[in-house]
């Protein structure tokens, strides 16, 4: 078979909130987290958004550019399917795919004029925070949202829904950033309400570890007490 081999030029870097891949929810929309996506010089053409503005979601197209150099796998572990049960590659969304490529609907918060250039807002995103973006196209309701489409596995994915509490410091802390970061408690909310913690854990409903979530410059602790989240701590993260 002819090899056929093709460069990828990442077009924007998008910045998100997420400076570790840990606590980033699994799939797009399940956070209200915003992203920024700030194009490369070759393509910060106005041109190229004309019209963007019409579509109410966008996909982002990608490279897992944290995990590529750790290559591919032909099967992953689901451990939502209990023991050691796997999934082929093409049957999951796993990061370690060949090519390294993810895809992620996001809700599209429109264009804005940033010193001069124009970047584009989107909203809940699952990306780490620069990760490269390699193509952006309208999502298309009469093509891409199907009504009879199934997930069998779906009931092996449901996602948690712990509640969340915060500590007095945690609260004062959000007040505190509350003009840098106006969305954090809900995204603090959305994110833990999910319990990060990996899916052996889910059944631990008082962990003595401490956890940690990385969010923009903040380092946010937090335990599971009580079957209940709970945020302990929120500093800047290099204190
Ligand atoms: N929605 C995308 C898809 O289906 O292709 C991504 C799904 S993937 C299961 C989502 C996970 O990818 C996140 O929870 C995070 O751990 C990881 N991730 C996000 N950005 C990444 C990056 N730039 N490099 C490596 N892993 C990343």
């Amino acid at each position: 078979m002819t090899k056929l081999t093709f460069d990828i030029t990442p077009i924007a870097i998008i910045d998100t909130p997420f400076q570790q891949k840990f606590t980033i929810p699994r799939q797009p929309n399940l956070a209200n987290a915003p992203g920024i996506v700030k194009f490369t010089p070759e393509f910060a053409d106005p041109r190229c958004l004309k019209g963007i503005e019409t579509f109410s979601h966008l996909w982002l197209l990608f490279i897992f550019h944290e995990t590529l150099s750790r290559g591919w796998k032909a099967a992953v572990k689901a451990p939502r399917l209990g023991g050691n049960n796997t999934l082929g590659v093409f049957a999951s969304r796993s990061t370690h795919r060949p090519n390294g490529i993810g895809m992620s609907v996001v809700k599209n918060e429109g264009v804005k004029d940033v010193d001069g250039q124009k970047v584009l807002l989107v909203s809940g995103v699952d990306l780490l925070n620069g990760t490269p973006i390699v193509d952006i196209k309208p999502y298309l309701p009469y093509a891409d949202a199907l009504d009879n489409a199934t997930d069998p596995l779906e009931r092996y994915a449901s996602i948690p829904n712990r509640e969340v509490t915060f500590s007095e410091q945690a609260a004062s802390y959000l007040q505190s950033a509350h003009n840098r970061y106006p969305q954090l408690q809900q995204l603090i909310q959305d994110i833990l309400r999910q319990d990060p913690r990996p899916a052996y854990k889910h059944k631990l409903n008082d962990d003595p570890k401490t956890y940690h979530a990385a969010l923009y410059d903040l380092d946010v602790s937090w335990r599971v007490i009580d079957g209940r989240i709970h945020v302990s701590k929120i500093a800047p993260a290099d204190s």
